[in-house]
């Protein structure tokens, strides 16, 4: 708000300053000063055509043009002074020759109605100003208000013939959720159909799942099937400065599709308006929020559900909802929205290499086995990656190795040029081989895809380990195990040099994300028991969710299992120090290890460690 009211103060001082500088040029200063000596000599030599005159202030016109006495060049227009003591007599000379003599300043000869026009421009501009923002703050003022900066009525979204519509055809790998949303699409093509059976169609339908798996994309291949009108809003836009305007943008949001029925309506992100509403109470605008949920939940109860207006929803926290949104009636039919599977990758990664030239020894197959948990964002971008690289590189066609080093950037972040003393170099390596080590001694873990040292984003050296399939639920040993291998850094460096340095910072963040999850809410320690102690929402406050005791025992229990797994980490070292100065050594020399060589370093053979 401060920064638009000087916004405001400073157009309004320049706007000032233009205008009086601008009346200035065009009143006076334009024809110069001349003594009253040379203006009586004119007006005796007969060469003054008129003269306006108020008080002893007098501005005229020659006949032909003087050399100007004082300046220089010459001059027809002037203006000069009469003394007070001048007693002349000026008005018969100027009587006498013929001089129109007009007793008015030559300002105002531009007429009243030029002078009330520029006298009005400060104003105009000024209120223009003040619209333009009151636009950007108020956005509507409200239907009721209806006062200035009113947007126009929400409109569907159009599909011109020349562009480019996004279809069903540009999603995969969510072969399911696009069922359902054919659904909705058949029910709005052949509405009859359905009322004949007596089946009612859900009201809403809401898109739950992790940013990136392609909700918005799905929504607006939704609109390029729908052979229906759709109105498209993201929540966030609903939500002003001003409480009241967006419960009524929502009202004429819906007004507008009830108009045009049957039709789709999408808000994206509901999340930022549905969130619960006992929580964050002192958040600003937090009126406003609830205020704009209400009359999205109160025009869904206004549906009869004939008139054929659908509403899809996306979200990315689904477990942070307002219950009231997911109650039958309202977004009753949740579609959750997950990653791809391998297949699901592999046909997303062929829509988005549809443009890139890809040379023969690119296998998609491959690339999709070795990104799991990547979403359809990760993999687009991922494509484009590679394909930067390829310009770059001012090949032609995009390579393998243009793909896997896309990929390496993409998982391990950007590279940084960052000279590393020897020491810290050594270290790294000591603190990378353990979390390896310990990875690929751990039976039932994923498998370690690469090491390295070459520092990357925030972290000096990384170990990427990715599951061989997707895994959809977890054992506590392989937890245990994420555990132990995460805390193998840490370990490494108290096995090799006694002392541990500030290196293990997201390491501890990992693992005290498990541990908490192991204890409070998946059940996995026996003091704590099979509760959900903890929410799953971070954000929350912990205090609110359990018993003081009960959040004693979590701490308790976190430390007993961080503790237990840092044991085992370090003695599982100390037995194959070998194995880990083998690794150490080949990371210094080659300062990145891919799968198939780091195993062969540290002697330790895939298969037999494969799962059971
Ligand atoms: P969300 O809304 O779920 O966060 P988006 O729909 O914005 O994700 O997805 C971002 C981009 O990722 C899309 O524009 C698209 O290029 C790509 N993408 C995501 N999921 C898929 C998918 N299933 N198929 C094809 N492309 C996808
Ligand atoms: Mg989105
Ligand atoms: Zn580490």
């Amino acid at each position: 708000m401060r920064g638009r009211w000087w916004g405001l103060a400073v157009t309004a001082v320049i706007v000032f300053l233009l205008v009086y500088v601008g009346l200035n040029y065009l009143g006076q200063g334009n024809e110069p000063t001349i003594s009253y000596t040379e203006f009586s000599r004119q007006v005796d030599e007969g060469n003054v055509e008129k003269i306006y005159s108020k008080g002893d202030a007098i501005q005229g016109q020659l006949k032909e043009a003087r050399d100007d006495p004082d300046g220089d060049g010459e001059y027809t227009k002037f203006k000069t002074q009469r003394p007070a003591f001048a007693d002349d007599d000026l008005w018969q000379s100027l009587d006498r020759r013929d001089v129109t003599v007009t007793a008015q300043p030559v300002v105002q000869q531009r007429g009243l109605v030029s002078n009330l026009l520029l006298s009005l421009v400060p104003i105009v501009i000024l209120v223009a100003v003040w619209i333009f923002f009151a636009r950007r703050i108020g956005g509507g003022m409200g239907g009721a208000g209806g006062m200035l900066g009113r947007k126009a009525p929400p409109k569907p979204v159009e599909l011109r013939p020349g562009t480019q519509r996004t279809t069903f055809a540009d999603v995969a790998g969510i072969d399911e959720v696009k069922g359902e949303l054919d659904d909705v699409v058949d029910f709005l093509e052949h509405p009859d159909l359905y009322r004949r059976m007596g089946a009612k169609m859900p009201r809403g339908v809401l898109l739950a799942g992790s940013p990136g798996t392609g909700k918005t994309l799905l929504a607006r291949a939704v609109a390029g099937e729908a052979g229906v009108p759709f109105f498209s809003a993201s929540a966030s836009e609903f939500i002003e400065m001003i409480v009241g305007v967006g419960a009524s943008r929502v009202r004429e949001l819906f007004a507008e599709a009830r108009k045009v029925a049957p039709s789709i309506i999408f808000i994206d992100e509901i999340d930022t308006i549905g969130r619960v509403r006992s929580t964050g109470a002192s958040v600003s605008g937090h009126d406003e929020r609830e205020q704009t949920l209400n009359q999205i939940l109160t025009e869904m109860d206004g549906f009869s559900g004939s008139e054929g207006v659908i509403v899809i929803a996306a979200t990315n926290r689904a477990d942070i909802l307002d219950p009231a949104l997911t109650r039958p009636g309202r977004f009753d039919r949740v579609v959750n929205v997950s990653p791809p599977d391998r297949g699901g990758r592999e046909a997303i990664l062929r829509i988005h290499t549809r443009e890139i030239p890809l040379s023969d020894d690119v296998d998609l197959v491959q690339v999709a086995r070795t990104t799991p948990g990547m979403t359809g964002a990760d993999l687009a971008n991922l494509a484009n990656e590679a394909a930067l690289l390829a310009v770059k590189r001012g090949q032609e066609q995009v390579t393998a190795s243009d793909l896997s080093e896309a990929l390496e950037k993409v998982q391990l972040g950007a590279e940084r040029t960052l000279v590393m003393p020897e020491e810290d170099r050594r270290r790294t390596a000591y603190h990378e081989s353990g979390h390896a080590l310990l990875g690929m001694l751990q039976a039932g873990a994923d498998p370690v895809r690469k090491i390295t040292i070459v520092p990357r984003g925030r972290a000096l050296g990384v170990t990427l380990s990715t599951p061989e399939v997707e895994r959809y639920a977890h054992s506590e040993e392989y937890l245990r195990g994420r555990i132990i291998g995460a805390l193998g850094g840490m370990a490494a460096e108290q096995v090799i040099y006694g002392v541990v340095t500030t290196g293990a910072e997201n390491d501890l963040e990992q693992v005290s994300n498990i541990a908490r999850g192991m204890v409070a809410r998946w059940g996995m320690s026996p003091r704590v028991g099979r509760l959900s102690a903890l929410p799953s929402d971070a954000q929350q406050a912990y205090g609110l969710a359990a018993a003081p005791a009960t959040l004693d025992a979590i701490d308790h229990e976190m430390r007993r299992i961080v503790d237990e797994c840092y044991e085992e980490a370090c003695l599982k070292l100390r037995d194959h120090r070998g194995q880990l100065d083998a690794l150490a050594q080949a990371l210094l020399e080659n300062e990145t290890l891919e799968e198939a060589a780091a195993y062969r370093i540290a002697g330790i053979s895939r298969l037999t460690k494969k799962e059971p």
